[in-house]
């Protein structure tokens, strides 16, 4: 299949006929990969089962992992979904933003697009790119992470046309995603909220709203045949190549126990810029993660993540980052590209 890809510039006009074209491609049940402030999306038109086919076709992932559905306005939600009271204080506080609510699911959205579930994620995203395409295409777009499953998703155009050129319509290229990991998802319920993933909200943010649960499978391992509340939870995620193993000690500790697998094998590591000249004594590969705050983590784990394959290492280590604020979502993504290995030192 031949791929467009079209790069969005400073001029409004240009932009606008791309948004134009992708949106009738969307509306036609082709599929369009678009910027967001997460990461880039893989959107076809969710009130099309046969686009959400293609979607789990394009990224070769199981169609039991379901897809989120984007909107232009929260106003719209209704429409899709049963919206409750604290759903529209959830709205009122953190939409559009990176932010997915789970809820029981209107008639009018397929259950290819739900993975069979009755409840349905919606999201408004806060980037105008992709609130743009959405208003467009004038339906609302299904769309997981634009990678192929398995891989990290995707932070940036070079991502999406490595992973989708020839299985896709269309690639629109704009910015790098601001906040680098994929949205919060929080479901609500008779229970109140349970947080499924960590996200750019987080859940401190949450908490000002009334009492979080935070599903087990984020920060822990599933037993075999579990089911967790997110289906996408369960899958092995983000791996690169390399065995990747997380640190949890003391620099000292660290230095000591990198000395010490250097002696054996082939090693690198991820640190923040600042740390990079305690550990380039050793004769290892450190590859800086950027400013030293777990923002910029965020921002740049990903892109990493799909960098580490390129430095011929056996082994790739990380340090275990601190679990609050946005930290939790990277905590919980470092983990699945882990495989869940942390050596305690
Ligand atoms: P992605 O953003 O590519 O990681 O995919 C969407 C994520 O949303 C997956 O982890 C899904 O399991 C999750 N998701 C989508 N719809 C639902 C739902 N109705 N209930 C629980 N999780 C969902
Ligand atoms: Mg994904």
């Amino acid at each position: 299949m031949d791929t467009i890809i079209s790069h969005l510039c400073s001029d409004e006009k240009v932009n606008n006929d791309i948004f134009g074209v992708a949106g009738k491609i969307l509306r036609d049940g082709g599929l369009v990969a678009f910027p967001s402030e997460t990461v880039y999306g893989l959107g076809g038109n969710a009130l099309d089962s046969t686009a959400a086919e293609r979607i789990y076709a394009a990224k070769g992932r199981p169609s039991d992992n379901p897809l989120i559905v984007h909107l232009a306005k929260v106003e719209d939600a209704e429409k899709y979904c049963h919206t409750n009271e604290l759903f529209w204080r959830i709205a009122e506080a953190f939409m559009p933003g990176p932010i997915t609510v789970v809820l029981p699911k209107r008639e009018c959205i397929p259950d290819t697009v739900t993975g069979g579930l009755d409840t349905v994620a919606v999201r408004v995203p806060s980037s105008e790119s992709a609130r743009k395409l959405i208003e467009a295409a004038g339906v609302p777009i299904a769309a997981p992470s634009a990678n192929i499953s398995g891989k990290p998703s995707p932070t940036c155009a070079d991502h999406v046309i490595t992973d989708m050129t020839g299985r896709i319509d269309m690639i629109i290229a704009g910015d790098e995603s601001d906040i680098g990991v994929e949205s919060t998802i929080v479901k609500i319920d008779d229970n109140g909220m349970t947080l499924l993933r960590p996200g750019g909200i987080t859940v401190e943010m949450l908490s000002s709203l009334g009492d979080v649960t935070l599903d087990s499978a984020i920060t822990g391992k599933l037993a075999d045949g579990e089911r967790p509340l997110a289906p996408g939870m369960k899958y092995r995620h983000y791996a690169p190549d390399t065995r990747l193993i997380m640190l949890d000690g003391s620099d000292e500790k660290i230095y000591e126990f990198l000395s010490r697998s250097a002696e054996t094998d082939k090693i690198g590591i991820l640190l923040f810029a600042d740390e990079i000249d305690k550990f380039s004594s050793l004769p290892i590969t450190c590859v800086s993660l950027g400013e030293h705050d777990i923002e910029s983590e965020a921002h740049s784990l990903f892109k990493m993540l799909r960098a580490i394959d390129t430095h011929g290492c056996d082994i790739f280590y990380v340090k275990v980052p601190d679990k609050t604020g946005i930290g939790l979502a990277v905590y919980n993504r470092m983990l699945k590209a882990a495989g869940h290995e942390i050596i305690k030192l």
